[in-house]
């Protein structure tokens, strides 16, 4: 078949929906993107809401049904929101707590998870197929993006200034198409990491996991809980349409096909309710993994999501991470392709990215650890520790309020290393609150900032500061301004781009009056300082991103560094 621009829209009922033939593929395209798997559709919707013309081939022709993610934290949830998927979209249930206990010492260690963070829940549990199909669906009202389903890529040719990927278009016929730049979302087997020559590095865990959902669950929880018993450890948890997860590692000498069996199933089943009121709606049996590629890039050609790393599922961060790669990546190719940054900022994709995805897999690890313990011995002394660390408070914080969990605060990468206050640290993670507009609108920050690379004003006229000719050169970067005042300030009521700052995520406590923030389109603090500093802010961002800044300009800019 010579496919498709646009997929339909597959309901998990009707399986038999493929995809539109009615539309010829692009004869090229800025960037192809190899899976539409939730990472592969999250990159194109987001190239396509940069303005990138994106083409993503699946080799599938349905959306994967499978028991896979269940869990999806505040920072995915945002990612999702610039990709243009509401909390409606969706169906969400937010998780309040996360439990771990054992046969031999109760509860032996919690995380709260009431609460939001940046303006979403800590931690929600999720469908995947209705999240993919809320993607795809996102996709196809954007004129710019095409979608090829039963398509799959067989090679990749890279030349100077392009990419040509030989595609089999699932009818006999094979086509070939170029691209300036190719992304492998195409999952743990990648084909794109395998033609690229790069190699995963880590380990396979021994055990296999019986993964199992469920609906009409007459003992269901709201919650999440692991029972860390060694001979039979269960991650169990709540999930949307009355649905409830386990997970079940298997024994020594239990095989996966009696595993996966109705009878057996039901026996797991049993001590959470009448086995006849349960529907087993999907079940598989999974052996994990903790591997990462040696690099996310070769060339023109990037890995996101599985095709870069895989992580056991103990904390739930594996499509997280992958949405890290797709927010992290997909504006820098945009602004590249767009000539307003120079190419060089791509390598900071594989800076940034890599070791914050190795620090998520050492603590899914460390948690492996703690949920299943190899024997009795072990489980007493591991479990027992953790009970007594919670007597005491700054142990106690470190699991219980996930301060064990890495930051979204890059070392090395693609910003300014600034002296700044706390909450305006360059490399880390602009927050996002509730702000009201002079027309009495009230939104996300982030719906404010948009798809731009923004300098943040905080209780100060930050626009005026700047010079002209700074402006227009922020402006052909894609830059915008954006005032944030105190709720009530009335600072500049005028102006369009001035928002009140609703629940005091920005001011006062946590952002300085009168400093200001250079904030990536990813929502990364590029750059931060007082706004008497505004111009030479702008001029030192614009020269991380290799926009060509003037030799006088420069000079200047070298003086203002002594
Ligand atoms: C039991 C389990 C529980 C999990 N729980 C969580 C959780 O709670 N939270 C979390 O964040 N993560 C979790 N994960 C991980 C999560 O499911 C994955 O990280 C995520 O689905 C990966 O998405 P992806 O788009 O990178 O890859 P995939 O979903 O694998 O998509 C890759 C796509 O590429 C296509 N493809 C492959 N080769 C080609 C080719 N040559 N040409 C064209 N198309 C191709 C495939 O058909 C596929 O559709 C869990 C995983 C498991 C197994």
């Amino acid at each position: 078949m010579e496919t498709a621009a646009r997929t339909e829209h597959q309901t998990a009922d009707d399986q038999s929906a493929h995809h539109s033939t009615s539309h010829p593929l692009p004869p090229r395209v800025d960037v192809l993107v190899v899976g539409l798997g939730p990472v592969g559709a999250t990159i194109a919707n987001l190239l396509a809401r940069y303005g990138v013309t994106v083409l993503a081939v699946e080799k599938a022709k349905d959306i994967f049904m499978a028991p896979r993610a269940i869990a999806l934290d505040n920072e995915a949830l945002r990612i999702l929101q610039m990709a243009g998927i509401t909390e409606d979209d969706f169906e969400t249930v937010a998780v309040p707590h996360v439990r771990m206990r054992s046969p031999q010492f109760g509860e032996f260690a919690r995380a709260n998870t009431l609460g939001t963070i940046d303006g979403h829940p800590k931690l929600v549990t999720f469908y995947q197929p209705d999240l993919e199909r809320c993607l795809r669906a996102r996709l196809q009202t954007l004129p710019n993006a095409h979608v090829a389903l039963g398509v799959t890529l067989l090679g990749l040719l890279e030349r100077e200034d392009e990419v040509v990927a030989t595609l089999d278009l699932g009818d006999g016929r094979t086509r070939q198409i170029p691209a300036t730049y190719v992304i492998g979302a195409d999952g743990a087997s990648s084909q794109v990491r395998r033609l690229i020559g790069l190699e995963f590095q880590g380990a396979t865990y021994a055990e296999d996991w019986l993964v199992v959902d469920a609906q009409g669950v007459s003992n269901p929880i709201d919650h999440v809980e692991f029972i860390c018993d060694y001979r039979r450890p269960i991650p169990h948890m709540v999930a949307p349409g009355d649905r409830q997860r386990w997970e079940f590692m298997l024994q020594p000498g239990e095989s996966r096909q009696e595993m996966e069996s109705d009878a057996r199933i039901r026996a797991l089943l049993a001590p959470w309710g009448r086995i006849e009121d349960m529907n087993i709606e999907r079940k598989a049996v999974y052996r994990f993994h903790a591997r990462v590629v040696d690099s996310f890039r070769r060339g023109r050609i990037f890995l996101a999501g599985d095709a870069a790393h895989i992580t056991p599922p103990f904390v739930g961060q594996g499509l997280v991470a992958g949405l890290r790669d797709a927010a992290n990546l997909s504006w820098k190719l945009a602004w590249v392709l767009q000539k307003r940054a120079s190419a060089s900022v791509l390598d900071s994709y594989d800076m940034e990215r890599r070791p914050h995805a190795k620090a998520m897999i050492n603590m899914a690890k460390l948690m492996g650890k703690l949920v299943m313990p190899r024997n009795l011995g072990l489980a007493l002394l591991v479990h027992g520790l953790m009970k007594v660390s919670r007597l005491i408070p700054r142990l106690r914080a470190q699991f219980e309020e996930l301060e064990i969990k890495p930051k979204p605060i890059f070392r090395q990468g693609l910003f300014a290393l600034a002296k700044t206050k706390r909450a305006l640290r360059t490399g880390g993670l602009f927050p996002q609150g509730w702000v009201r507009g002079t027309d009495g609108s009230i939104r996300l920050s982030d719906d404010v900032l948009g798809q731009d690379l923004a300098l943040v004003g905080f209780g100060c006229d930050v626009a005026a500061a700047l010079g002209s000719d700074t402006a227009d050169a922020f402006a052909a970067a894609g830059g915008k301004v954006v005032q944030i005042t105190h709720r009530g300030q009335r600072l500049h009521i005028a102006r369009e781009a001035s928002w009140e700052d609703l629940d005091g995520t920005f001011l006062p406590r946590t952002m300085p009056l009168g400093w200001v923030a250079v904030v990536r389109p990813d929502r990364t603090i590029l750059h931060a300082g007082h706004a008497s500093y505004a111009d030479q802010l702008i001029w030192e961002s614009l020269l991380l991103l290799g926009v060509p800044v003037n030799a006088a300009r420069q000079a200047c800019l070298a003086e203002a560094a002594l």
